[in-house]
């Protein structure tokens, strides 16, 4: 069985078909039962499931054609975007951090959020790029057990955390969350990809490539704190909400680990792939 998958195009959520050429409109294709509202539609994720499974039976003069340049943020208002640094072994080295004892956290603000194909206007000459496999949150609450946190979860996302490490480092002890918020520097998609039914769900492979060269690759199955461990340890501190986002770290290979750095161009192309969730494609403008 195929995973739904559901997006956003003009600000209303979407369901891709199998072809990925092709969509519905959630709101008319349920008939008016479920809102166009992304974030009210991942609190009913459920039923977002269910509708899915009637799309394989839409022949393709039901669908609208999918073009991935309009499609938007599948998430377009959070409450909360989490995300946790350090949480690749072989990135912790690079980085030249000791390996947490807990989830190392910090804050993308939403006001960062971009499109799956949107543009990222460079700050400075220190901009750098982190592909990161990304949960969002169907179901929240508080003291999630690690055997519950799957329940929890709408789907998974590709993400890109992309960073500012002259405004990261700026001070010593380092801050995360500005560094990381700038306008478009939250890129999430292209859908949100149903994990219930993803049996890949515990070891994606993920792949970065700048302007053509591949620049990160790994296996997620190499991250240092899963997602249930990540969510029952943010659910014993925060209450967890419906459409809350949580970026899960990025594997070595970033620009400002590497010998010589690289750091992001006016022009380069960043796609960020991994395996049956789709690729980002963002330019730095
Ligand atoms: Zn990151």
């Amino acid at each position: 069985m195929v995973a739904a998958r559901f997006g956003c195009v003009a600000g209303r959520a979407m369901l891709v078909a199998d072809s990925l050429t092709g969509y519905v409109d959630v709101e008319k294709f349920s008939g008016g039962k479920l809102p166009s509202d992304p974030m009210l539609c991942i609190e009913r994720w459920s039923e977002i499931r269910d509708l899915a499974k009637s799309l394989a039976s839409t022949n393709a003069a039901g669908l609208a054609t999918l073009d991935f340049n309009q499609l938007d943020c599948p998430v377009p208002r959070p409450r909360q975007i989490f995300a946790i640094g350090v949480n690749y072994k072989a990135h912790a080295a690079e980085m030249n951090h000791g390996l947490p004892k807990e989830p190392l956290v910090f804050t993308k603000f939403p006001s960062s959020l971009n499109r799956p194909h949107g543009q990222i206007k460079l700050v400075g000459e220190k901009c750098d790029y982190e592909a990161e496999l990304v949960a969002i949150i169907a179901k929240g609450g508080r003291n999630i057990s690690v055997a519950d946190a799957w329940s929890h979860v709408a789907g998974l996302c590709v993400g890109q955390d992309f960073s500012d490490r002259a405004l990261q480092y700026t001070n010593t002890p380092p801050q995360f969350s500005l560094g990381k918020s700038r306008a478009g520097f939250t890129a999430i998609g292209p859908f949100i990809t149903d994990a219930a039914t993803l049996t890949t769900r515990n070891n994606l492979e993920m792949t970065c490539r700048v302007s053509g060269e591949v620049m990160q690759h790994t296996q997620t199955d190499d991250m240092i704190f899963e997602i249930p461990d990540i969510i029952a340890y943010l659910s014993s501190i925060c209450e967890l909400f419906p459409g809350d986002v949580i970026y899960t770290g990025t594997p070595s290979g970033v620009g400002a680990g590497r010998t010589p750095q690289r750091f992001l161009c006016q022009g380069d192309i960043v796609e960020t792939t991994i395996q049956d969730l789709g690729t980002l494609r963002n330019t730095c403008i």
